[in-house]
């Protein structure tokens, strides 16, 4: 019998089985399809929500823990999985600094370094190649970026590194119960038993919870992106402008991003956003026109109606726990919040106030 069954084998899953294993649990990972196929590869992997201040400080209280300790996490993950996830202090520009008051609010209070530019002379030392006429920007140095289909691998080979069980292409059907306590998962193959049981099922969580009577608001969000195969240095930092984005990686390949649609649990990708996002791209930098496409896909974000994740338990259900709806931030959110749950399950002192994530609060 597992100490714990974690549902849902995307970042935040994968995450927490890794750190069960390292708090000397023996653990199962489940997930429906491959792990970390779903949003967890599909996204930006910027290490800071978009515009944080416009979020509640529940985000922000995450993210900045997140932020302390993600570079350790990475060369951890490169050691023993031999996967560089290319964590990259590539810092954030933000063209539209309208908000800046609020912005510089939010530095004070998270001891964020928040700059303002304020000659476009200043902007354009940042990045020649771009095409803007602002006079005034954002710039937050020290935001650093992971790139997403490596970051998951890299958790995969250090589920293997610890010899962590997990299995693929078996979705959790059932989560047993008897006299208000958790027993089992149930799968389509096998029961298996259990007494602690983590939903980490992301976009699917709510679905799962109802089934065992809890209810959440997490429903599935699409967001598409493109990738251009660029050279190193077209752009060397993240630029976001007017909610869209454009991340540069190591090897010169430039994404675009991205698009935010209540579509359910649709994956297709449309050729309206690629003609949009692509027009976005190349308004912004122009000499991005001489590189081709080389992908178009789409995720679907766990979305939650203000961002705050659920990470918890339900009173009245004894060992089954609960960490989603990480909506636009899980890469960014997703390190402490499983430090969170899972110091809330060993009983140790929480690294921060787990009451902004409750169940009974509104999120
Ligand atoms: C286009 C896009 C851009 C993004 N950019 C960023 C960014 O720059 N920074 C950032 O911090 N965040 C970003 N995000 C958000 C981030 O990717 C998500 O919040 C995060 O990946 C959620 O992780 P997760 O593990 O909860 O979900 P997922 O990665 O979706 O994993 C959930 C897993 O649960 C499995 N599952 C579901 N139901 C079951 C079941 N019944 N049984 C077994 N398994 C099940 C699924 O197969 C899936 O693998 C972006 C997302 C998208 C789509």
């Amino acid at each position: 019998m597992y100490d714990c069954v974690v549902v849902g084998g995307g970042l935040i899953g994968m995450l927490s089985a890794r750190q069960l294993k390292l708090e000397g649990r023996s653990v199962l990972l489940l997930d429906q399809g491959r792990l970390g196929a779903e949003s967890s590869w599909a996204g930006g992997g910027i290490l800071t929500p978009l515009y944080p201040w416009r979020y509640p400080e529940a985000v922000s209280h995450l993210a900045a823990y997140s932020a302390r300790h993600y570079h350790s996490l990475a060369q951890e993950l490169l050691e023993e999985s031999g996967i560089d996830p290319e964590w990259t202090e590539s810092g954030l520009l933000i063209l539209d600094a309208d908000e800046k008051v609020q912005a510089q609010a939010w530095a004070q209070q998270f001891g964020q370094d928040l700059r303002i530019l304020e000659k476009l002379t200043a902007i354009k030392s940042l990045e020649p190649e771009l095409a803007t006429q602002a006079n005034e920007a954002l710039w937050l140095p020290a935001v650093a970026q992971l790139r997403n289909p490596r970051l998951v691998r890299s958790l995969q080979g250090s589920l293997q590194y610890h010899q962590i069980d997990y299995a693929e292409h078996e979705a959790v059907c059932e989560i047993e119960r008897a006299q208000g306590r958790v027993v089992a998962v149930n799968t389509a193959k096998r029961r298996i038993p259990t007494d602690t049981v983590i939903v980490t099922a992301g976009a699917w969580s709510a679905g799962l919870l109802e089934q065992a009577g809890i209810a959440v608001k997490v429903e599935p969000v699409r967001g598409q992106m493109l990738v251009y195969k660029a050279i190193p240095g077209l752009l060397k930092h993240m630029v976001l402008d007017h909610g869209h984005y454009l991340i540069p990686r190591r090897d010169g390949r430039i994404l675009i991003g991205s698009t935010l649609e209540y579509v359910g649990f649709d994956k297709s990708t449309t050729v309206q956003a690629r003609a949009e996002l692509n027009a976005r791209a190349l308004a912004l930098l122009p000499a991005l026109s001489d590189y081709a496409i080389e992908r178009h896909w789409s995720g679907l974000r766990p979305g939650s109606p203000s961002g705050v994740p659920y990470i918890g338990d339900h009173p009245g259900l004894h060992g089954l726990y609960f960490n989603c709806g990480h909506f636009r931030n899980g890469v960014i959110l997703g390190l402490a919040s499983v430090q969170l749950l899972l110091d809330m399950m060993l009983g140790r002192t929480p690294v921060m106030d787990p009451a902004p994530y409750a169940l009974n609060v509104a999120h």
